[in-house]
């Protein structure tokens, strides 16, 4: 432990967010990193602590609590605080292929377990490792690692993904030949076209892509498989499949009205919006846009933030976002101690930027929607909502969300963006390749394993686990390439 006082000693600091006003001008991400010296500083606040949950990765009580990757946290945090931080990265690429994009949008589940943030302020790890990968990259030594020996097995990935490319990564170290087959014509998935810019901008992926084909993989984008190739010609031409599709299936609000023009799925309008800005900085017109609008985000949760903060950026006129379910707490209640995953009210950016835009949160709680309008041109033009209250299911005896006699009221809308959350994976890849899928969709493996009905075709990622985070997808990814691995060479050293 480099200062044992350190935590004492220093408060934390983080990357300082641009104020609203600036950082809605434009898509850019929008913090500014803590220097060289100031984040060494942050790094003594590490108490190096024996047990130390921030790289636990466990489930405690009902959710996951510390880093699902085992990243060596305070390993790496006492020698960026030595100023070591050639042998940080070293540390740091061992359990983590991609510290550049979760450094940037990781929800950093270790901090909510650092034992610092028990009764004070958790050490800034998140922060940690993006100094460790941005001054690795700035240095000169994150670059491609070319494998000296291969093995002659080929391996398919369908889907880029984060999850795809981080099988796809280790399996190329291992010295197996990998090709990645995207349907879109960028790689990336998820992290791509999903994530908005201003939280990851999409240099940051394709400088590592460009280090992946450096080091050997094969990227084929705009081939869509199960349509434009076969599933029996990647069997008979690959020794393994891992399928990474993403659980792409959005859940819908089938209300009255649905049809009307103007409603569209959250992730349909922030892929427009990247699309264009990337292709053309947004002069070609082809996004979905909310300049001017009244809009409405149907969903509480990051997808539905990520909306409110794109539709601002584009000036949308109001922005009104619906949460079926009561707000949480502000604070962790006795019942949800550290270091649980702490289930509190998180205003996050988009949050922010609406409060001080328009003066007021834009999030409504216990309120869906129960029939849409449109014009005599099918146009939308408004919505009625109604007030929901939680109630105990006889049955079941869990609690459900209920409507309130009498409590609908209208809206103005012209624009609706549902991030209701996602069903699963897509029937035409799962019907393709015949592999079995559970009550939710995803395809079914046996507990802890990728390896899915049919002989050499394993499964990763959000279309193995559900929609989940980038880190579980990278846990995911890591996990598959190791059976995969171990499958084709009797034994693996992943
Ligand atoms: C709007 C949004 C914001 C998010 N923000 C965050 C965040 O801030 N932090 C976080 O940790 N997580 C976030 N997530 C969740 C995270 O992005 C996902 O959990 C993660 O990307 C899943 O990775 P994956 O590789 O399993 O799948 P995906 O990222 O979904 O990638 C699957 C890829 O497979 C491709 N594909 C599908 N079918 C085929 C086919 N038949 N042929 C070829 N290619 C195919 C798709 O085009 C896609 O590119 C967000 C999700 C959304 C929707
Ligand atoms: S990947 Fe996420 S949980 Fe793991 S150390 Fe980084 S920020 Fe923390």
């Amino acid at each position: 432990m480099g200062k044992p006082t350190g935590f004492m000693d220093y408060v934390r600091e983080d990357a300082k967010a641009y104020s609203v006003n600036e950082r809605i001008k434009n898509f850019d991400e929008f913090h500014e990193p803590l220097t060289k010296k100031e984040q060494e500083q942050q790094g003594a606040r590490c108490m190096e602590c024996g047990v130390p949950f921030c790289q636990a990765g466990m489930k405690i009580g009902s959710a996951f609590s510390g880093c699902p990757l085992n990243n060596l946290i305070p390993e790496w945090n006492d020698l960026i605080f030595k100023g070591n931080w050639e042998q940080a990265y070293n540390r740091l690429r061992i359990t983590n292929n991609f510290p550049e994009f979760t450094s940037r949008v990781c929800p950093a589940l270790c901090e909510k377990a650092c034992t610092c943030g028990a009764l004070g302020d958790a050490v800034t790890v998140r922060a940690n490792e993006y100094g460790i990968i941005e001054n690795a990259y700035e240095e000169g030594y994150a670059v491609a690692r070319v494998p000296k020996v291969r093995t002659g097995k080929k391996i398919a990935v369908i889907g880029s993904g984060p999850s795809g490319l981080a099988a796809a990564d280790q399996l190329n170290q291992r010295g197996h030949s990998v090709t990645v087959f995207e349907r879109n014509d960028r790689v990336g998935g998820l992290l791509m076209y999903g994530i908005p810019n201003m939280k990851l901008e999409k240099d940051i992926i394709e400088r590592k892509i460009s280090i992946m084909e450096e080091e050997g993989v094969e990227f084929e984008t705009c081939v869509n498989v199960g349509k434009d190739i076969t599933a029996t010609d990647l069997l008979k031409n690959y020794d393994r499949v891992i399928l990474a599709c993403g659980a792409s299936n959005p859940r819908d609000i089938k209300v009255p009205g649905r049809e009307a023009n103007g409603i569209y799925f959250a992730v349909d309008f922030l892929k427009s919006t990247t699309k264009s800005l990337l292709d053309t900085d947004l002069k070609d017109g082809t996004y979905i846009s909310a300049k001017g609008k009244n809009v409405m985000v149907i969903g509480g949760g990051d997808t539905g933030n990520d909306c409110v903060g794109t539709s601002i950026r584009h000036g949308a006129k109001s922005v009104l976002q619906l949460e079926m379910m009561p707000k949480l707490p502000d604070k962790r209640t006795s019942d949800n101690p550290w270091p649980q995953w702490p289930m509190v009210c998180k205003t996050d950016y988009g949050q922010e930027e609406a409060i001080e835009v328009y003066g007021h949160d834009p999030r409504v709680y216990q309120t869906t929607v129960k029939e849409f309008k449109a014009d005599e041109n099918g146009n939308l033009i408004g919505a009625t909502l109604v007030k929901l209250k939680p109630v105990k299911d006889e049955k079941t005896g869990r609690l459900i969300m209920k409507e309130v006699k009498d409590s609908e009221y209208n809206v103005d809308v012209e624009l609706v963006l549902i991030a209701a959350g996602f069903l699963g994976s897509e029937s035409y890849v799962t019907e393709a390749f015949g592999v079995d899928v559970n009550a939710r969709t995803n395809v079914a493996t046996a507990e802890g394993s990728h390896k899915t009905n049919v002989e050499n075709v394993f499964v990763t990622g959000d279309m193995h686990r559900g929609q989940s985070l980038v880190v579980w997808a990278i846990r995911e990814g890591r996990d598959a390439a190791k059976e995969v691995d171990e499958s084709l060479m009797g034994y693996t050293n992943l």
